[in-house]
């Protein structure tokens, strides 16, 4: 069985919140739920495609990559697979400390965007820095979501949606295997 990382019931009716800085983002998540129901509206978002083939800077051969990963972050690194909810390593931590992409060490995310979705898998409602993630569209479902992949090496870590809390309203649900935590009296 295939698990996935499906959209969570809002329950905090946000969406018509007044948060100019994201209404781009705001934007984003109406033209995704718009195409749920009119499937096929590829040319509303030419820029995410063009976004998506642009070479990153940390490339490897698949055989490298399985070689340095373990099954599991391959798996979902490089194959865009979906952990288990709540059988994962980082689904309720609160330690303070920095995520970390489990295929090239870019910094991700960082405790301080980190929240309780209640969904099994690690949220965030806002990436450590905008340009360490990217995204596209992604139309293994019935319905199209917003893959998130990291910006240098490629790799797959979850989804986002706009079901998220204040102040950007978004949900970035990432897989555990993606990521490794650095505790903040770890860092260097
Ligand atoms: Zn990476």
């Amino acid at each position: 069985m295939r698990f996935s990382c499906l959209f969570r019931p809002s329950s905090n009716g946000n969406e018509g919140a007044d948060v100019p800085i994201k209404r781009r983002t705001l934007l984003k998540g109406l033209i995704i739920l718009g195409a749920s129901l009119v499937p096929r509206v590829f040319g509303l978002m030419p820029a995410r495609a063009a976004e998506a083939k642009r070479p990153f800077e940390v490339t490897k051969t698949d055989e490298e990559w399985q070689k340095m990963l373990t099954p599991e972050q391959y798996r979902v690194l490089r194959q865009e697979w979906t952990e288990p909810p709540f059988q994962n390593k980082y689904h309720d931590q609160k330690e303070k400390g920095t995520y970390h992409c489990a295929g090239c060490g870019l910094g991700l995310f960082s405790w301080r965007q980190k929240y309780d979705s209640g969904t099994g898998w690690p949220g965030f409602w806002q990436p450590m820095f905008s340009d360490a993630i990217g995204t596209r569209t992604d139309w293994k479902m019935l319905y199209p979501r917003t893959e998130v992949h990291c910006a240098r090496c490629g790799g797959h870590l979850g989804h986002v949606f706009n079901d998220g809390p204040a102040p950007t309203y978004l949900r970035y649900c990432i897989n555990s295997a993606a990521l490794i935590f650095k505790p903040s009296s770890a860092r260097e």
